[in-house]
């Protein structure tokens, strides 16, 4: 950051698109599947036929009231759609089914963490303008010669739209915002929130303005960033780049700019003269949408504890650090996967600490889900047990772990089987301790002389002459001990 920056602040706000988890598109019955032969997925209402007529997805207006009421919004008893215009080749109707005027869901909010606030018990509020439900439009395919082809199996994927209100006020809280955001539709299993894959997409728009100042400056729309790495980058390039047009006296042209990763950098879509005129207008062939009272309360009842009330729960219920807390809630599977570890073990720490360490290493190395992971949560909860016991040490149960890994083996078999039960005994240590002492006399004549780093080359001879079987702390003790006792002499 430089110096420029304390004189000038961003303000931002996102507009995050969410594919809905719906089995059949929002009005007609073709599947919503991704990734089937281009235009398999398609029938007359979504190809836009003419005189067809749309039936709307009961299951998206559900999803889209779980995510208002998620997200505190006033739920509105009566919505519309409209015709959104405009022409392209991905939208054979020549217009999009939306909502403009009456959305379903209006004016709530959600608390993410910011750098602004540097107590973690603090929140920062920020703004949720409304919430609507629209329809996909499909996918035009350039990178096939010289030809551009078209997809329209995603035509009628139901989407819903967030917009926040121009409460961002850095790269880094835009990207606190859409973690949260992409959080809660996936606790909320309306959606898999894959930024990659296009299933959770964000617009920002971004300005500055000279701090202390009330006028929002004039604003951009920054697209295409299919990552969060690439939203924090391409608003801190956009704030940059019109803070020193300011300075140097020039002024902001409204405009939408397509940001390209490979080059770093942003460029020109169109501009506000280029801006469609999108006439909107109500949707005559769909009905306004009534919300009752009882069918939002039904819905209400359908909303899972959301990522921050769990992530609060863990921390007061498991004495966890927050730091724990926060990656084990990220996502629902890992905190559901902890929560039944611990019904095999009290040791919650260490499920903690085996989760965020071996757990996670190997889920992202295998680029698997913890669904498919194949350590059971209760034989997990064995081997954290046999450790604490002290029947096997930490060192051999990362051992164990690793065959666990191979097939999931009840931790205790496998200890038995490959004869891993620690050593406690303490005259089997003894014996072992007189061995390797009668066979490194010129160590313990250099131990005896002062030099008490050898200890720890004896303490390891010790563990390899036990295949690392002996408790390490016995041995420890046993060793000073035996040594202490030969310095008396
Ligand atoms: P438009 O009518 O241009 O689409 P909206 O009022 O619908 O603008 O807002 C679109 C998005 O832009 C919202 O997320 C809003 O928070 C954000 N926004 C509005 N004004 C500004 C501004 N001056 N600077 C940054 N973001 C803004
Ligand atoms: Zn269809
Ligand atoms: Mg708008």
């Amino acid at each position: 950051m430089n110096l420029l920056s304390e004189k000038y602040e961003a303000v931002i706000g996102l507009e995050v698109h969410a594919q809905l988890l719906t089995e059949s598109k929002i009005f007609c019955g073709c599947s919503t599947k991704f990734g089937n032969p281009p235009n398999t997925n398609v029938c007359p209402i979504c190809l836009g036929y003419p005189g067809v007529l749309p039936v709307l997805n009961k299951n998206a207006v559900e999803y889209t009231l779980l995510m208002g009421l998620a997200t505190n919004c006033k739920i509105n008893e009566r919505s519309v759609f409209a015709r959104k215009n405009y022409f392209y080749p991905d939208l054979p109707k020549g217009y999009q089914i939306s909502q403009y005027e009456l959305p379903l869901c209006e004016d709530g909010f959600l608390l993410i963490d910011s750098d602004e606030l540097y107590n973690s018990e603090l929140k920062k509020r920020i703004g949720i303008k409304r919430i609507h439900l629209e329809e996909d439009a499909g996918k035009s395919i350039h990178d096939i010669g010289f030809e551009t082809r078209v997809d329209l199996n995603r035509c009628g994927v139901p989407l819903i739209e967030i917009v926040s209100e121009p409460d961002i006020r850095s790269a880094r809280e835009a990207s606190f915002y859409l973690n949260e955001v992409r959080q809660i539709v996936q606790y909320l299993e309306i959606c898999d929130g894959n930024m990659e894959e296009g299933s959770l997409r964000c617009d920002a728009n971004v300005s500055v303005r000279l701090i202390g100042t009330e006028k929002f400056g004039t604003k951009t729309e920054l697209k295409n960033m299919n990552s969060f790495r690439n939203v924090e980058r391409a608003i801190n390039h956009e704030i940059e780049r019109q803070t020193n047009i300011l300075e140097e006296g020039g002024v902001i042209f409204q405009e939408t700019l397509l940001w390209n990763a490979d080059l770093n950098e942003a460029f020109s879509m169109r501009s506000k003269e280029e801006a469609h005129d999108y006439r909107y207008f109500p949707e005559p062939d769909l009905l306004p949408v009534i919300v009752k009272e009882d069918w939002k309360n039904q819905i209400s009842k359908k909303l899972p504890e959301l990522p921050d009330a769990k992530k609060r729960r863990f921390i007061s219920k498991f004495s966890l650090p927050e730091y724990d807390s926060d990656i084990l809630t990220q996502d629902k599977k890992i905190a559901n996967y902890f929560e039944k570890v611990i019904s095999f073990t009290n040791n919650y720490k260490a499920v903690s600490n085996w989760i965020m360490g071996e757990v996670l290493k190997i889920i992202n190395e295998w680029k698997i889900e913890i669904t498919s992971f194949p350590v059971s949560p209760e034989n997990l909860g064995k081997l954290i047990n046999l450790i604490d016991k002290g029947i096997i040490s930490g060192k051999i149960a990362k051992d164990v772990f690793a065959l666990m890994l191979v097939k999931n083996k009840d931790p205790e078999e496998i200890i038995i089987e490959k004869d891993l039960v620690q050593i406690t005994n303490t005259s089997e240590i003894e014996n072992v301790i007189e061995k390797i002492l009668g066979s490194h006399q010129r160590e313990v004549k250099q131990f005896l002389e002062g030099n008490e780093k050898v200890l720890g080359f004896l303490v390891g001879q010790i563990m390899k002459e036990t295949k690392g079987k002996a408790n390490p702390k016995i041995v420890n003790e046993l060793l000073k001990e035996k040594l202490d006792s030969l310095k008396k002499n």
